[in-house]
């Protein structure tokens, strides 16, 4: 099982190289030389627009070999799920049909016509999905980057009015994965599940130093070719900058809201402008950035959720990571109403006509209010995450209520002790193949199409 298809160098231009895949060209940065010394017709591996491992021809070619039929066949499925949607009659909302045709002629949306979007009514909820996803398959394809996570630690010197492993949240048992179990454990995604990019995800834990985060780092990138990502908030951008020294090319550090007087409400002692300033400066600094915002805190407004979209542009990430606020009961936002499951599907859909040729991720707190994955992949998504956090611990990273379901887990942990890689993970590992299969999406990352990474 691959969630990336290699491809072979055309040309190499300064540190871009230009890849081929079955006839479709796609450039990607190279940062690494000294292992691979990258010559025109090797074959190699991309993630996020970057090279990230280097393939023997042969093996290449054997798996380029079991793609081919699938390939053609999947984007022949997308393209006619696409094209063929019900665009059923958009009933007394003419202002929206328009913004629907305009949005797929590629035309710049006003302001106006960005409300129009979200504050769309059920009746015509379909045809705008339908429309999203017709803009996200003729821009983008069919591809479908699934980026695996591990959760490594739970404990978080932060109290965020949001986010259930905050400080105060006394309830909660605490865990840390050793140096040890998150390399094994990142080897195990890559070399037995056939994982190319991996999120290490934590609360703010300083019990990790630089150096050890970085001799993580180091001892994963020596074992696998593959795009890391930190998700590890706020640390100082000297950190960042020794991880990606050590092989981290990736960041996913949501900025949370647009609006700095929420930003402050629900971050208490923190700044918005001082995440934007970190999340710029990973950007500025080449690395590849998800980031994104919550959809549902109180205060947000309809215009809020426009601008939180407009910024998510105006940094122009790799990718899009937003996703409903489900209200934790040990949190301060525990009396907060959940917003309607639709209002994060409008908002991908708004955010597919926006920026038409983003990565947009169908994040799993969707999944806790719709058929998530599905819904958001029919809405213009195109990103998939899939847990990989070893079942004795995944319980316990309670970010939200819920975020276990649909892994295998249930309510329950396992008992502890528990060999990880349970029936949750390979579950929803095939469950999620059997989806994008089903919707003739490939499970791959197949790299930037405009190559603008600029390299540190
Ligand atoms: N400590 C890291 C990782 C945070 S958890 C950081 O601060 O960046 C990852 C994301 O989960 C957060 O950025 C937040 O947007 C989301 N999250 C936290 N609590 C949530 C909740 N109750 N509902 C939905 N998403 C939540």
């Amino acid at each position: 099982m691959c969630y990336a298809i290699p491809g072979r160098i055309v040309s190499i231009q300064g540190r871009t190289a230009t890849i081929d895949y079955f006839g479709e060209r796609r450039e990607a940065g190279i940062i690494e030389t000294g292992n691979w010394a990258l010559k025109t017709g090797n074959y190699v591996y991309a993630q996020g627009g970057i090279v990230v491992d280097r393939i023997a021809e042969s093996d290449a070619l054997a798996i380029l070999e079991s793609w081919k039929g699938r390939f053609f066949e999947l984007k022949k499925r997308d393209a006619g799920i696409a094209e063929t949607a019900k665009t059923k009659k958009i009933k007394n909302n003419g202002s929206l049909a328009s913004v629907l045709d305009k949005a797929e002629s590629g035309a710049l949306l006003t302001r106006r016509d960005m409300e129009t979007v979200i504050t769309a009514e059920k009746p015509s909820l379909e045809p705008l999905y339908a429309s999203a996803n017709r803009v996200r398959s003729r821009e983008l394809g069919n591809s479908c980057c699934v980026h695996g996570i591990i959760e490594f630690s739970n404990n978080c010197k932060n109290g965020c009015a949001y986010c259930g492993i905050n400080k105060n949240n006394t309830k909660l048992a605490r865990y840390r994965m050793g140096a040890d179990e998150i390399v094994e454990r990142a080897e195990y995604a890559v070399k037995e599940l056939g994982f190319r990019a991996l999120v290490l995800q934590s609360g703010e834990d300083d019990y990790y130093s630089d150096d050890v985060l970085v001799d993580i780092v180091k001892r994963i990138r020596e074992q696998c070719g593959i795009l890391i990502f930190m998700s590890i908030g706020e640390r100082p951008f000297e950190c960042y900058k020794k991880l990606y020294g050590a092989g981290a090319y990736g960041a996913l550090l949501r900025f949370e809201t647009s609006n700095p007087k929420i930003y402050s409400m629900v971050r208490p002692g923190k700044r918005l402008e001082e995440r934007l300033a970190l999340i710029r400066k990973l950007i500025a600094a080449g690395f590849v950035v998800a980031t994104g915002f919550l959809v549902g805190l109180p205060g947000a407004t309809e215009q809020d959720l426009i601008n939180d979209i407009l910024l998510t542009k105006s940094l122009r990430p790799d990718m899009y990571s937003f996703g409903p606020l489900i209200p934790h009961p040990r949190t301060l936002l525990a009396g907060t109403k959940p917003i309607a499951p639709d209002y994060a599907l409008r908002a991908i859909a708004l955010s597919r006509f926006i920026d038409p040729k983003a990565k947009i991720l169908a994040t799993t707190a969707l999944e806790t209010l719709n058929k998530g994955k599905k819904d958001g992949l029919l809405a213009g998504a195109n990103s998939l995450m899939i847990n990989l956090t070893p079942d004795k611990y995944k319980r316990d990273y309670d970010l939200y209520p819920g975020k276990t379901k649909g892994t295998g887990l249930g309510t329950r942990n396992p008992k502890p002790g528990t060999q990880d890689t349970g029936p949750g993970t390979q579950d929803e590992i095939r469950e999620t193949l059997g989806l994008l299969y089903s919707l003739g999406r490939a499970p791959t990352d197949i790299g930037k199409m405009d190559g603008n990474h600029v390299f540190a």
